[in-house]
């Protein structure tokens, strides 16, 4: 079969490797109906080892946002041939202090599929029976394969503690910040506000439920306005950058939140006594749990209270993954939202 795996820095292919074979118990094989390119995908195409085989790491098919059909069942999995499913990805282990919380994400053996495991770029992949989720027919299969990112965008709500009534901003109107938008409409955020540099994704949040969609020059000035000088209740870094990290504190209200979630390297810098002077609270927020956050995310598709189509710019094959995918994203950024390669 094909899969398009990572070797190193810039250096992706799609080569024609082995079928994957039986599963072992408890886990299933599927034939992948979409997979999302992400910008941590990006962010690793980019600043990733430079060769994982020398890194010791091996080559990785990648791809952690999938949706795909069971075809084959491992001993004691329930699941039936021929249903669809959404892909969670992450495995964990069970049994650390982190994963007895339920906290899986900060599991200390944490790996996902496509990152630490082969994942979903391929035509088919192998995952365990409780990362897959069945959805209802109504659900396209393309727009299954949004749960994961979803997935990220209602566990950040939830750590941001959002309440009915309150003002929101959203920095960065990528794919995750118009589904944060999404969700924080039906969550009850009395105004929300998107702060992206893009004239064609303000648009889009627009239409997509926010109340103002400024560039980030016009931030301070909007929610000022908006607030009577007060400031947002909550902030959402969306952008995947420190500067936009620092914009979502410098946003909100004293005593407001703010949760990061935009995976980016850099540091935020925060003037001590000001800080505490303000009462602040910055909240990070990691992937998502596949019991909580993932079906959530599943159903808030399925209901099409959350909508997917809208930020589905690409729809590409495995072979075009570099070219339309990767190399397309770096050359033209505000030009692409998701891109769904369909194998
Ligand atoms: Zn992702
Ligand atoms: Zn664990």
């Amino acid at each position: 079969m094909r899969a398009v795996r990572f070797y190193g820095r810039r250096d992706v292919r799609m080569d024609q490797v082995e079928d994957l074979g039986s599963p072992k118990p408890g886990w299933v094989r599927l034939k992948v109906d979409a997979c999302g390119i992400c910008g941590t995908d990006l962010e690793g195409y980019v600043n990733g080892p430079d060769d994982r085989e020398y890194a010791g790491k091996g080559i990785l098919t990648l791809g952690h946002e999938g949706a795909g059909t069971v075809v084959e069942t491992g001993e004691g999995v329930s699941l039936a041939i021929g249903q669809r499913v959404a892909v969670e990805g992450h495995l964990f282990c069970r049994e650390c202090f982190y994963c007895l919380r339920g906290d899986y994400a900060l599991c200390v053996r944490l790996k996902s599929l496509g990152q630490g495991a082969d994942g979903g770029l391929a035509e088919e992949m192998l995952a365990p029976e409780y990362m897959c989720l069945p959805y209802a027919d109504s659900l396209e299969p393309h727009h299954a394969a949004l749960a994961e990112p979803t997935s990220v965008a209602v566990r950040a709500v939830r750590r941001g503690r959002l309440a009915a009534g309150e003002t929101v901003v959203v920095v960065g109107g990528g794919t995750i910040g118009l589904l944060l938008l999404q969700i924080v409409r039906l969550r009850g955020a009395a105004r929300v506000v998107v702060v992206e540099p893009v004239a064609s994704r303000r648009e889009l949040a627009l239409r997509l439920g926010a109340d103002q969609a400024v560039a980030p020059d016009d931030a301070q000035a909007t929610l000022d306005e908006l607030t009577s000088g007060v400031g947002a209740d909550v902030a959402f870094e969306a952008g995947g950058s420190p500067a936009a990290a620092k914009a979502a504190v410098e946003l909100v209200r004293k005593g407001g939140r703010t949760v990061l979630l935009g995976v980016t390297g850099g540091s935020l810098e925060l003037p001590l006594l000001r800080f505490l002077l303000t009462e602040k609270e910055v909240i990070a927020s990691l992937s998502h749990t596949y019991d909580v956050d993932f079906p959530e995310a599943l159903r808030l598709l399925e209901s099409g209270q959350v909508v997917a189509e809208p930020l589905i710019t690409d729809r590409i094959g495995l072979d075009q993954v570099v070219s339309h995918g990767f190399e397309a994203l770096l050359a033209e950024p505000a030009a692409h939202l998701k891109v769904l390669v369909v194998p």
